[in-house]
């Protein structure tokens, strides 16, 4: 019988699970989610960028698990926002909001701002933690513009009113394989990809 050691992905979005599912399901490691373990702890997400939150939770949940680890951060960052919101994209408006009444709060703030001034970037760090110590962050953003009217039914969080630059669709509109050959995490994804893809690493 083969063995595949396990990599945990340590996020409880669902949105992300999948598409990581779908990023790396050719990597010689057996992929665990934070549910298939159990792993009922939250790491905090207390950094100020996306890369302290990335190594934060990598880290937490790797030392927590004992498994080789995988964790992003993300989120949109609007340039007449000031980069809002930024790292606090998942809690913006706070806690108890859903990714629909966090997409009126968006629009509402962006009500009077022209089409031309309405630039914003998906963008995200993955972090990769083993438990001997070896970590490795990737980088990846995606360029476009808040639209004033949802469309679309696929992703998650912010994709229904991100319209990609030069196309008149949003990443809701995209199937999840059109989106992970562009997205901001697909990017990241294909710069560790390699790196799990070798098996080299030292766990
Ligand atoms: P975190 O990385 O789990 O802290 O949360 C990232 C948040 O940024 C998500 O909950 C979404 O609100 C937003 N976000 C990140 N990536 C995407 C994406 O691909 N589509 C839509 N929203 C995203």
């Amino acid at each position: 019988m083969s063995y595949m050691e396990k990599l945990l992905i340590g996020t409880r979005n669902q949105g992300k699970v999948m598409e990581f599912g779908q990023l790396f399901h050719s990597v010689p490691y057996e992929l665990v989610s934070l549910d298939d373990e159990e792993i009922t702890i939250d790491v905090e997400e207390t950094g100020s960028t996306f890369e302290e939150n990335a190594i934060l939770k990598a880290k937490g949940y790797s030392r927590y698990s004992g498994l080789l680890t995988l964790a992003d951060d993300s989120g949109l960052e609007v340039d007449a926002l000031g980069g809002r919101p930024g790292v606090r994209s998942a809690r913006y408006g706070g806690d108890g909001l859903s990714d629909k009444a966090r997409i009126e709060l968006l629009l509402s703030e962006l009500l009077n701002v022209p089409w031309e001034l309405r630039n914003a970037r998906f963008c995200c760090v993955i972090a990769l933690v083993s438990p001997s110590g070896y970590e490795t962050i990737a980088h990846g953003s995606l360029e476009g513009i808040i639209g004033t009217v949802p469309k679309g039914s696929n992703g998650f969080g912010y994709d229904p009113v991100f319209y990609l630059t030069g196309r008149s669709c949003t990443t809701a509109e995209l199937s999840p394989c059109e989106k992970n050959k562009l997205s901001h995490r697909g990017q990241a994804a294909n710069k560790v990809f390699s790196i799990l893809n070798d098996g080299l690493l030292a766990t």
